[in-house]
């Protein structure tokens, strides 16, 4: 926007018009800190990670859904809990000035998916697989693999209760790792139980707790009474032989919750897949019970997470829905892409198959339906057009065809087409010649590469 415009924009409009050299120069405006722009040629490599993981959730049978990026306070407050890091210090919460409604920019997607599911009566025929790809909010400190606004992609799958499923939605993100060629990826799992185990173990950890109070952050006193499963995964090395020797959940496990983990633990194994029982992993959300887990790399440096999730059998019901089970898992799309390139795998991103060279403007009119015939056959076009300066000499323009990475050009000069003809010159031959072809034959190559 010119600062003429946003004058427009902001004050009423007069009668006099102001002259661009009264008007003061505008400060360049810039995106909000830790929400950033994805720009060509990373573009790419996000629709290619995309296209991955689309590939994915239809070979395991899970659907796509979107639900709204604001949903009301309530739901997170609710659906997260209250004393969870998102709830108490990263929602970028307001008011609609409107209504008066209670909004935040969601933090994360279960709570969205979950709403959707019980307002629209998803479970009334059975389970359902689902999944969702999009943008997520979180108030946090910028770094690297910690941004602002972020980027998940998450599944959720509603209604079924058995560690079966639980075993699925672990495998399907070792399918990806190694289909996007990343390197070693560790998973931890746990066992959370039900509360009222939860609840048993509780007042044995604060017990404990409590017998090293003095050793205790002021982040993990605030916790001693609400939440202090939470204190176990802090990352405070002080606390670290406190929290290492205190009483284990499973310890406090019966046996239904025993049961289905040792359930997901067997088909792991059965699976070959490997994985650490990790007693301190308890994860962000309230909402979580018996299974969780994190896929984890060092690669990464601090930000090592690059994906997580468990079971949250009473998320339903927290919202006002009928009781139903429910497992999911949300992953980091810049950490695992920036993952991806430090494993050096980078994908081979699209280049056209045609540049169009148009040597002057007269030619346009006869470009114009060959390349418009070659994209109704499938191939991807791209046309030289003209600049402030116009079209630039055949030199200039054969090197943008050749930094476009086009596979072939396709020259439009007057002496061709006075003969009802086309060049066309593969650029990725050495040797390669330039030869003239009718338009007809044109187009039946141009089937025949699609076809190749
Ligand atoms: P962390 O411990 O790193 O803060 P988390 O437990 O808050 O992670 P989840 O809520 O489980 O993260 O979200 C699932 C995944 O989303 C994480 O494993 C991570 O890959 C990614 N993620 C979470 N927060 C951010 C963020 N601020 N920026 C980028 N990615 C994030
Ligand atoms: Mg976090």
């Amino acid at each position: 926007m010119t600062a003429e415009n946003s004058a427009a924009a902001t004050s009423a409009p007069t009668a006099t018009t102001t002259s661009r050299a009264q008007t003061p120069a505008a400060t360049a405006l810039r995106g909000v800190k830790g929400m950033n722009d994805l720009l060509p040629p990373d573009s790419a490599r996000w629709e290619w990670f995309e296209d991955r993981v689309r590939s994915l959730m239809r070979r395991y049978g899970y659907l796509f859904v979107r639900t709204p990026i604001v949903e009301p306070t309530p739901l997170f407050v609710r659906g997260l809990g209250e004393v969870t890091d998102i709830v108490e210090k990263e929602m970028y919460s307001f008011t609609d000035s409107m209504n008066g409604d209670a909004l935040t920019l969601r933090p994360e997607g279960t709570a969205g998916v979950v709403r959707a599911a019980v307002e629209h009566s998803m479970l009334y025929d059975g389970g359902k697989r689902l999944f969702y790809i999009g943008p997520m909010f979180r108030h946090e400190r910028p770094q690297r693999g910690r941004y602002r606004q972020f980027h998940q992609v998450g599944v959720e799958a509603l209604g079924f209760s058995g560690p079966d499923v639980d075993a699925e939605v672990i495998l399907m993100c070792r399918t990806l790792w190694r289909e996007l060629g990343l390197g070693e990826v560790r998973l931890d799992i746990n066992c959370l139980g039900q509360s009222a185990e939860r609840k048993a173990h509780r007042e044995a950890l604060v017990r404990h707790l409590e017998s090293g109070l003095d050793l205790l952050d002021a982040e993990a006193l605030r916790r001693l009474h609400s939440n202090p499963l939470r204190i176990l995964d802090t990352k405070n090395t002080a606390m670290q032989p406190l929290v290492e020797s205190a009483p284990r959940l499973m310890d406090f496990l019966g046996e239904a919750s025993l049961k289905h983990f040792d359930g997901l633990r067997r088909l792991l194994d059965a699976a070959g897949q490997p994985y650490r029982v990790n007693h301190r992993l308890v994860r962000g959300m309230d909402y979580y019970n018996l299974s969780v887990f994190e896929w984890v790399t060092d690669q990464l440096g601090a930000q090592g997470t690059i994906c997580g999730g468990g079971r949250y059998d009473g998320l339903t019901e927290l919202i006002g829905g009928k009781p139903a089970p429910g497992i999911g898992w949300g992953m980091g799309i810049e950490r695992v892409l920036d993952l991806m390139q430090q494993c050096g795998n980078s994908p081979e991103l699209p280049a056209p198959d045609v540049y169009a060279v148009i040597p002057d403007e007269a030619a346009m009119a006869a470009a114009v339906p060959v390349v418009e015939a070659l994209r109704a056959a499938g191939l991807a076009v791209w046309v030289h057009a003209a600049g402030a300066a116009g079209l630039g000499s055949m030199k200039s323009q054969f090197k943008k065809a050749d930094a476009s990475g086009a596979h072939h050009a396709l020259i439009f000069g007057a002496q061709e087409l006075a003969r009802g003809e086309v060049g066309l010159k593969p650029l990725r031959e050495a040797t390669a010649v330039q030869t003239s072809r009718t338009m007809t034959e044109v187009l039946t190559w141009a089937n025949e590469l699609r076809r190749a």
